[in-house]
């Protein structure tokens, strides 16, 4: 079995005009390679991600089931399409394909309504988890939050957070994972995803799950490094094997790194490369998954 902790789908009018600026700022640079000055809004390939095309590129991939991450900006950038609509739309997808799909919710924990919508998507679809991005301007640990955490704590969620860098109009200074410390320590029925491996902030990711049983990480966005030094991920993924075989989570970020690195060749990569044993990268790629969502 192989299960995505993290892939995005999106209508091109779910995502602020200054972010899909952003997270396509390393292909603008192809620019002048190739031609990608015909109508951006709707030719490009990025622009707009069905769920149809995920399930076809899971397919291709050998990915048995996915983890759809809706993107709350709208606090920072209103998109044309609001949260509400954005995040029917994702479960309305999933339920096309409810073998492969699994929806998370994507709600900005700042919103005024961000306890309501929690609570309608979990009565309405049985939402198991959540998305959340700190760099839309809030730390964790910031006391206005705890009745957002009680409320995740008390329905048993799994929340993914961003962490690492950001772009854009995000700030990078909320994104760092150290700040879940307090929160995961009141709250021991909530499981976290630290995503990308903390990114920049791969250390503190470390220790926050050294100190708390209930935190992961996922390995998506190492596929960055595979066109120029691949030896990188395979050593990332050397010491996640050795630190915490039994935290860490296959990911993707499907699909912003496809065109720079496919899909299927990054999961081909952590098959074939001897970073770990058959048995730890069975619990990379779904053992750990299973055990996160029935913790
Ligand atoms: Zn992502």
């Amino acid at each position: 079995m192989i299960v995505d902790m993290h892939v995005h789908i999106w209508k091109r009018s779910m995502i602020p005009d200054s972010l899909l600026r952003a997270y396509l700022e390393p292909l603008l640079a192809l620019d002048g390679i190739f031609d990608l000055s015909n109508d951006r809004q709707n030719d490009w390939p990025m622009s707009q991600v069905r769920a149809e095309d995920l399930v076809e590129h899971m397919a291709i991939s050998g990915i048995d089931q996915s983890v759809l991450l809706p993107l709350d900006f709208g606090l920072v950038d209103p998109p044309q399409t609001g949260v509400v609509e954005y995040n029917d739309w994702v479960f309305e997808m999933a339920q096309l394909f409810p073998d492969k799909l699994i929806p998370f919710m994507g709600i900005d924990p700042q919103r005024k309504e961000a306890l309501d919508l929690m609570v309608k998507y979990i009565k309405r679809f049985d939402a198991r988890g959540i998305k959340i991005y700190p760099a839309t301007g809030f730390y964790p640990n910031e006391e206005r939050l705890n009745s957002f955490w009680d409320a995740v704590d008390e329905h048993g969620l799994v929340v993914l957070t961003h962490a690492g860098a950001a772009w854009g109009p995000l700030e990078e200074k909320y994104n760092r994972p150290s700040l879940f410390s307090d929160v995961l320590d009141k709250h021991q029925n909530m499981r976290l995803v630290v995503a990308h491996m903390g990114g920049k902030f791969r250390d503190e990711m470390y220790q926050l799950l050294a100190e708390h049983d209930n935190a992961y990480t996922d390995i998506s966005a190492l596929q960055g490094w595979l066109p120029s030094n691949p030896e990188v991920a395979i050593s990332r993924l050397q010491e996640a094997s050795r630190r915490i075989p039994e935290r860490v989570l296959f990911g993707s970020d499907w699909p912003l790194f496809d065109l720079a690195f496919s899909h299927a060749n990054w999961v081909r990569f952590v098959k074939e490369q001897p970073w770990g044993d058959e048995s730890m990268k069975e619990r990379l790629f779904g053992g750990n998954f299973v055990r996160l969502m029935r913790q």
